[in-house]
């Protein structure tokens, strides 16, 4: 069961993700994850540095979406400037707002990958549609509300079945 929750990829931040390794093996589509993946879950907007990234990703040829679980003030106030659409409520892991992702994508979900900073809702809802995932280290854990608490405590349980498992390791990023 917990092997549902294992990324793909691992990264420390979004900025560290290989954009044209994506590109070459056909990835056209970009799902993510807002809340401590873009920025730190307390920040309104988007920071100069994240601004550039997306600005070089769109530039690449990627189409972006940004799929929160987050109310619509602050998802959309967050990507309306950047002109990104976006899904917010979006209730991940379930299956429904990723595939109304793909459908504002344009994409099927082999030319798409998920990036996020949660295993229980952007890895696991990616995965089982099948979705490249990509894992980032969450950017400001300490500013996390409730719900993703209780959803770090399962992660920690899962972590060390994975590690026992051998198919977790360490020092594989940072
Ligand atoms: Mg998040």
């Amino acid at each position: 069961m917990f092997e549902r929750l294992l990324p793909h990829m691992r990264v420390n931040t979004v900025y560290e993700i290989n954009l044209d390794e994506l590109h070459s093996r056909g990835v056209r589509g970009i799902i993510t994850d807002l809340d401590n993946t873009l920025v730190g879950a307390k920040e309104a907007l988007a920071t100069p540095e994240l601004i550039q990234w997306l600005d070089g990703v769109r530039s690449r040829g990627f189409q972006v979406v940004i799929v929160s679980n987050n109310n619509d003030s602050r998802v959309g106030k967050f990507a309306s400037p950047l002109n990104i659409p976006y899904i917010h409520a979006a209730r991940k892991p379930a299956a429904k707002a990723f595939r109304r992702a793909l459908k504002v994508l344009g994409l099927e979900a082999g030319q798409t990958v998920v990036i996020g900073d949660q295993m229980l809702t952007d890895v696991l809802g990616g995965n089982r549609m099948g979705l490249f995932t990509i894992l980032v280290t969450p950017i400001a854990p300490a500013d996390e509300g409730i719900m993703t608490r209780v959803n770090r405590q399962i992660e920690r349980i899962a972590l060390i079945r994975l590690r026992k498992k051998g198919l977790w390791y360490e020092g594989e990023i940072k």
